[in-house]
Formats: structure tokens, sequence, C-alpha cells
């Protein structure tokens, strides 16, 4: 069973809609790093796809980078983020096609607001995706000590 649920803070997702504004009228994405349902830490990366007006394709350099630190220890891969400039908060029949059955995380961003959602063999969402519910804890500036 995975998780559905996805413990994330408010100054990520703060990010993750600052990247998409920034990006707009393109979309934006980038890869969500962490621990099972934990997100630690989010990567930007370049869209490489071809008209990245409609489409997102993560650069293979990230995903490499991602893979490397897996290796070493490191925060792995949990899931991924993009966004869509048309307003739409669900991810598309396009993105259907292109998500793996990994149980992997995919955030979307539209007109500051964001959703999420896992990949699933058989998800309520284009047979793909299952809602996922956000948890965001005000994450405290500095060292939190011990
Ligand atoms: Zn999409």
């Amino acid at each position: 069973m995975w998780g559905m649920t996805l413990c994330i803070s408010r100054q990520h997702l703060a990010q993750m809609v600052d990247y998409a504004k920034a990006a707009h009228p393109k979309e934006c994405c980038g890869l969500l790093l962490g621990e099972e349902c934990r997100v630690l830490k989010i990567l930007p990366a370049a869209n490489i796809a071809e008209d990245k007006h409609v489409r997102f394709e993560i650069d293979p350099a990230a995903l490499l980078s991602v893979q490397k630190s897996e290796r070493e220890g490191g925060a792995k891969l949990i899931g991924y983020y993009h966004s869509h400039p048309n307003g739409r908060l669900e991810p598309s029949q396009t993105d259907a096609a292109m998500a793996a059955q990994d149980g992997k995380y995919w955030l979307i961003i539209a007109d500051g607001q964001l959703s999420a959602w896992v990949t699933s063999q058989k998800g309520r969402l284009h047979n793909r995706f299952d809602p996922v519910e956000m948890i965001s804890k005000v994450e405290t500036h500095g060292p939190s000590g011990h």
C-alpha cells in the first residue's frame, strides 16, 4: 500500500508556485526528493520538451544526478512536479500516458494552487492517478537543534 498522504513544507509549496510563475506561459518541472511520503527537497529541472507550453520533459541530467545521490545514500526520488499554464489542476491525459505505474508522487501547479497525486495501476483519474492529501507544516528557520 502506497502512501495516500504527502508531507511537504509550506516553503516548498511556495517555491514551486514561484517556479511556475517564473516559467509561465511555459511549463516548469522538477523532482521531489525525500523519504517515503515526506518531501525533503525539491530540485528544479530544465524542461526539455519541444513545445514547453503544453508539455514537459525533465532534463535527464537532473534524473542522473539524483540517481547518483541515491546510490550514495542521499535523498531518494519520490516524485515529480510540473505546472499547467492552462490552469487545470489535474494531471492531463498526456501526463497519464507518460506516467509509470511506479507509485511516485505527481504534483501539479496551476494558478497558484497545487494538487498531489500518486501513480497507480488502476488510478481513479485517467486510470493512472489517485488523489493524495498534502500535509504541510510550517518550517521553522535555522537548525531545529538537537
Ligand atoms: Zn501535465
